[in-house]
């Protein structure tokens, strides 16, 4: 449960090498990050792990099973992008319980396709089963939003509006919460607070966590473990300390801050 294990993950695109020799093992309920300058290929692992990308070559493990053939909604992972990817069109309720709701409307095989469900949903006229209603509006509490849970999206602030995009994920009961640079979009102010607010809610929910960053001091105070990434390749991994203390690499030095 929870843990992700790669093994020789390579990805070419258009025969242009962009990962290579790619091996990570992820503990469950670790705090861990993907860190380097953009480019290097942090988006494409992520990608590669919740299925959005096929490998070219290499092994993916998610908990004890191989997930190389399965469907993105079948490996377990939520997933909190940078540019938030919330429905504009949808409260903050709605956004919440979007996905929880076509899982259970699948499971009881009342309707075939998601689109009539949709469709319900633009003209407002779905009605939630109550433990559904319940669960959303309990992870809207714990991520301080319950009093916007009627307003649109659209209307709220980056960092609510990066909330409700955790909210999304967690209220799935996913193995493994992947977030690419989701702190990249806010002010400074707002990234330290969300920085303590995700720190918290994975301390408390015991997630195993991917966090795609290219902000050296971001990963070095919030991971367990960093993978510094350079040119599709893994540097050197270790906890902050490893790295600050025993940098493998000038560029690792240079880039945790410790050559001057
Ligand atoms: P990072 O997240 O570290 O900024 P990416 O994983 O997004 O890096 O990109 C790594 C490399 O792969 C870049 O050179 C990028 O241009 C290339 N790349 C990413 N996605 C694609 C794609 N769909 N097609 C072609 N090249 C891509």
């Amino acid at each position: 449960m929870g843990s992700v294990l790669i093994e020789q993950l390579r990805k070419d695109f258009s025969g242009l090498t962009v990962l290579q020799d790619i091996n990570l093992d992820i503990k469950e309920g670790e705090f861990f990050a993907l860190l380097g300058p953009s480019g290097c290929g942090k988006t494409t692992t992520m990608r590669c792990i919740a299925g959005f990308e096929t490998p070219t070559s290499g092994t993916i493990k998610i908990g004890d099973k191989n997930v190389a053939n399965l469907a993105p909604n079948e490996r377990n992972c939520g997933m909190v992008f940078q540019s938030y990817a919330l429905f504009p069109h949808m409260n903050v309720f709605d956004n919440v319980a979007y996905s929880l709701n076509i899982k259970e409307l699948k499971k009881s095989n009342f309707f075939k396709k998601a689109g009539v469900y949709t469709r319900m949903l633009n003209s407002k006229i779905v009605k939630y089963p109550q433990h559904i209603e319940r669960k959303v509006m309990d992870i809207l509490e714990y991520v301080e939003l319950t009093e916007h849970a009627k307003k649109l999206t659209s209307e709220l602030s980056g960092g609510q509006q990066q909330r409700v995009a955790l909210a999304r994920a967690l209220v799935m009961e996913p193995e493994v919460l992947l977030m690419d640079e989701p702190l990249s979009n806010l002010d400074l102010k707002l990234r330290h607070t969300m920085r303590n607010t995700i720190r918290r809610i994975q301390q408390d929910l015991k997630i195993t966590t991917i966090f795609v960053t290219h902000d050296q001091e971001e990963a070095m105070s919030m991971a367990d473990r960093i993978a510094v990434m350079k040119d599709g390749k893994i540097l050197q991994v270790g906890t902050p300390t490893d790295l600050y203390s025993n940098p493998n690499t000038p560029f690792i030095a240079d880039f945790v801050g410790t050559s001057n």
